[in-house]
C-alpha cells in the first residue's frame, strides 16, 4: 500500500506533464525540455553546469531530494565522459556539501536507477539522486522509489539550498 503524501504542488506538476504530453511529441523528454525552457525557478533546476544541470526532484522521496543530470541525453551511463563524468562527480560533492549545510541532515542516499527494470521513472535519459536522510525519518531504507511526507514546501527548500549550492560551486 502507498503512503499517502499532502504535496499542493504536484498535483499542477502531474497536470502538466501528463496533460503537456498530449500536445508534445511522443518522444519528448521531460529533462531536455527542461534544459531548453528559459525559467530554471519554475522547473527548480538549481545550477547549470557545462555538462550537468542540478534540479529538485518533483516527486520528491525527502525534503531536499536533488537529482545530477548530465545535459547530454542519454540513457548510458556507460557511454558518458570523462569529462561528465567528473563534472558530475564534482557536482555530487558539492551538492552534498550544501544540503548539509541548507537543511543539516544526518545521512544521504545516493544513487542511480539505470532502465525502467531497475525502477527509473524517466529511463530515457539518466539522473543520479541524492536524497538527504534524517533520523527516525522511516524505519528502513526502501530501494529509492518510495514517496515520504514532505516537511517543508519545496519553494522554500529550492530557494535554500540554491544559495548553499552557489557558494558551494563558485570556487
Ligand atoms: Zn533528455
Amino acid at each position: 500500500m502507498r503512503d499517502y503524501i499532502w504535496a499542493p504542488w504536484r498535483g499542477a506538476y502531474v497536470a502538466s506533464w501528463h496533460g503537456g504530453s498530449a500536445a508534445a511529441g511522443k518522444d519528448e523528454c521531460v529533462f531536455c525540455t527542461k534544459f531548453n525552457e528559459n525559467r530554471d525557478a519554475d522547473n527548480f533546476i538549481l545550477h547549470r553546469g557545462e555538462r550537468t544541470v542540478i534540479i529538485m526532484n518533483l516527486y520528491p522521496y525527502n525534503n531536499g531530494h536533488i537529482m545530477l543530470i548530465p545535459v547530454r541525453h542519454t540513457a548510458d551511463f556507460e557511454l558518458l565522459t570523462a569529462e561528465e563524468t567528473a563534472e558530475m562527480n564534482l557536482y555530487k560533492k558539492l551538492s552534498v556539501s550544501a544540503l548539509k549545510k541548507a537543511l543539516n541532515p544526518d545521512g544521504f542516499n545516493i544513487g542511480m536507477n539505470l532502465g525502467s527494470a531497475a525502477g527509473a521513472g524517466i529511463a530515457q535519459h539518466l539522473h543520479e539522486h541524492i536524497v538527504p536522510r534524517w533520523n527516525g525519518d522511516t524505519n528502513f531504507m526502501p530501494v529509492l522509489g518510495e514517496t515520504r511526507v514532505i516537511s517543508e514546501h519545496m519553494q522554500t527548500t529550492y530557494i535554500k539550498i540554491k544559495s548553499c549550492l552557489e557558494k558551494e560551486i563558485v570556487l
